[in-house]
């Protein structure tokens, strides 16, 4: 017979709700008692975007499983609107409040599991607390986002944060009719990917009629008198105005400027807070606490790239967590391996996919010995009607080459990719495991190399040294010509010390633009015009988007040139040249 155990759960969405129904299925003996103090368990969060912009229309459809099924299934008791108001690890005892009766109560436990999630940011500027400015957490704050847009007429919505729910929430109100304004504080969209990578996030917004404005934050927001002499009675509008002074008029704002680890109830129990102010765990989710576990969007767990301590607020680390936890209480050997920032986006057509590390993490983290390499594949053979470009960013150790982590943005086929080498990064493979990677093939889904291949053979030419790349200095150097403006960090060298930059397209393909200074030699022709260049100096070759100048360097430097390639192409540098532009 197994010991039955009471077991408090604080929080009953992705967190908790998984770790509870696992407690059950490995013990029937438990008494398992989860208190959220939201009106509902086990809803589905990420889709509060879509039902905001009337994708899902049955709000029913949100609530995965209802406190009913829990009690009647799993024999779990479920106490919504219970807040719970404190925690005394000495005594093994929390403090509830119903929030119907106002009642408190005390519960004893002999585990406890913490799962609170993260609170929206609301920083704290004048006008924050006005009607008709939101944050999306929970059902009833997408229900009063709809209202709101209903029952006002609003016409224009202005989206704070260009992360991801800002994104969601950006194309859904596009997508419900409104005017929509995203404003980010950072000099990109989607802060997430490196800077080069969210060029085509920003072009697919502004396509699709989305005013975007970087590099600006919000600095208050007032509801100013009626429009005077507007046609129509406009809707009851506020002005936002920026850290630049720009006052947009807009009818709803939607604050997504991120979440902040929700750790008071374990701060006021004295349970251990971690460098990144997540609540520190092990890797069995057991906090400082002996008797106490916490998971989800409210620990810190390791980065099993750059080793790091990170909160990391997503759904699939929540669950699994939650299922540890479990594991851990019931006494089965369990482990958290970490998290590597798996994550995906869908904003007007676009698919925005990452994982493990990126340049921005790495020098976070202090780690120089890495490479990485651009490439644009289809994500299915060019000869099948549809194909749609991947713009896929590999990042390896240099050392040794193992895949530190990838970023992809494209139409089709994206998060595929990165979900392949999402598993390579968890499992420590190399890029030649990514070269000789068996995936799935048939032209409607990709290629005989696929795009994850191709990142592998592109990687380990590097890595064996058939293919160098420009070294970043060189990068930047070309960068500061053509972007004088931005040049500060580009170390200045006379003409005739500086590498050869080697365009190998096709004349008509410069139109689109040209590297400073540039030489073109398209590939057709380089063989028969090896005596016009330099050997003395480096050559740093560039196609349209990196395959035609990898052929140039193996032809140069097996005709004994210093031949680099200039990985990604024309393409990757017109994005890069843009991300210094915006720096
Ligand atoms: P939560 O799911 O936030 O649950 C915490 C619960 O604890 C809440 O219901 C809260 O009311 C309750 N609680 C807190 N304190 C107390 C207390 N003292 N007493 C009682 N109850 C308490 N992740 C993805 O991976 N992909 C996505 O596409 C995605 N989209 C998202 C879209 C939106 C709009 C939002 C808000 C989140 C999205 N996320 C997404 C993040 C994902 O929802 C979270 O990572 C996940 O829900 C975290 O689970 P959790 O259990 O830690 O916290």
């Amino acid at each position: 017979m197994q010991e039955a155990k009471q077991i408090l759960i604080i929080g009953g969405v992705a967190g908790g709700a998984s770790c509870a129904a696992r407690l059950r299925r490995l013990s029937e003996a438990a008494r398992i008692v989860v208190f959220d103090r939201g009106p509902y368990v086990s809803f589905a969060n990420c889709g509060l975007p879509y039902y905001v912009g009337d994708v899902i229309r049955d709000e029913a459809k949100l609530l995965v499983a209802s406190a009913e099924l829990f009690r009647e299934r799993f024999g779990i008791d479920v106490h919504t609107e219970h807040d719970v108001t404190g925690i005394d690890p000495a005594a093994r005892t929390i403090t509830v409040r119903a929030l119907r009766s106002g009642e408190s109560r005390v519960y004893p436990y002999d585990a406890l599991v913490l799962s609170p999630g993260a609170a929206p940011v609301r920083p704290p500027i004048p006008g924050i607390d006005l009607d008709g400015v939101f944050s999306l957490r929970t059902i009833p704050d997408s229900r009063r986002v709809r209202d709101w847009i209903s029952s006002k007429g609003a016409r224009r919505a202005l989206v704070v944060g260009g992360g991801f729910i800002g994104l969601e929430m950006a194309e859904n109100l596009a997508n419900r009719g409104l005017a929509v304004t995203v404003l980010e504080k950072a000099a990109q969209l989607m802060p997430l990917l490196d800077p080069e990578m969210a060029l085509p996030v920003r072009e697919r917004l502004e396509a699709r009629g989305v005013t975007v404005r970087l590099g600006e934050g919000l600095l208050r927001l007032d509801r100013p008198e009626a429009e005077v002499g507007a046609e129509a009675a406009p809707p009851p509008g506020l002005r936002a105005t920026t850290e630049h002074g720009a006052a947009n008029a807009t009818d709803v704002v939607i604050l997504a400027i991120g979440v902040r680890p929700e750790t008071g109830l374990a701060r006021a129990a004295g349970i251990a807070i971690g460098p990144s102010g997540g609540i520190a765990v092990d890797e069995t989710m057991r906090t400082s606490d002996p008797h106490i576990w916490a998971v989800g969007d409210a620990v810190e767990t390791t980065d099993v790239v750059t080793g790091a301590r990170q909160v990391l607020p997503l759904a699939g680390p929540a669950s699994r967590q939650g299922r540890v936890a479990a594991e851990a209480i019931c006494g089965r050997a369990t482990q958290f391996r970490g998290i590597q920032a798996t994550a995906v986006c869908g904003a007007f057509g676009l698919t925005i996919a990452m994982t493990g590390a990126s340049e921005r993490t790495l020098g976070r983290a202090g780690i120089t010995d890495y490479d990485r390499v651009y490439l644009h594949p289809g994500h299915h053979v060019g000869y099948f009607p549809g194909a749609r470009p991947i713009h896929l960013k590999l990042i390896f150790r240099r050392s040794d080459g193992r895949v530190l982590g990838a970023q992809a943005v494209g139409e089709e086929g994206v998060e595929k990719r990165i979900d392949v080498i999402a598993m390579a990064i968890q499992l420590g493979a190399s890029v030649h495991d990514l070269a000789e990677a068996e995936l799935c093939y048939a032209p409607q889904f990709g290629a005989a190399k696929d795009p994850v291949n191709l990142a592998g053979f592109i990687a380990e030419n590097v890595q064996n040294g058939d293919m160098p790349l420009a070294p970043q200095s060189t990068i930047d150097e070309i960068q500061a010509r053509a972007v004088p403006e931005a040049a500060a960090a580009a170390p200045g060298a006379d003409a005739a010390a500086r590498p050869l930059v080697l365009d190998v397209r096709e004349p008509g393909e410069c139109v689109a633009g040209i590297l400073p200074d540039a030489l073109n030699i398209p590939l057709n022709q380089l063989r028969g015009r090896l005596a016009e260049l330099p050997r003395d100096r480096m050559i740093v070759v560039y196609c349209a988007v990196g395959q035609r100048g990898y052929y140039a360097v193996r032809m140069l430097r097996q005709n004994g040139f210093d031949a680099r390639n200039f990985s990604g192409g024309y393409q990757t540098y017109a994005a890069m040249r843009e991300a210094r532009l915006l720096k």
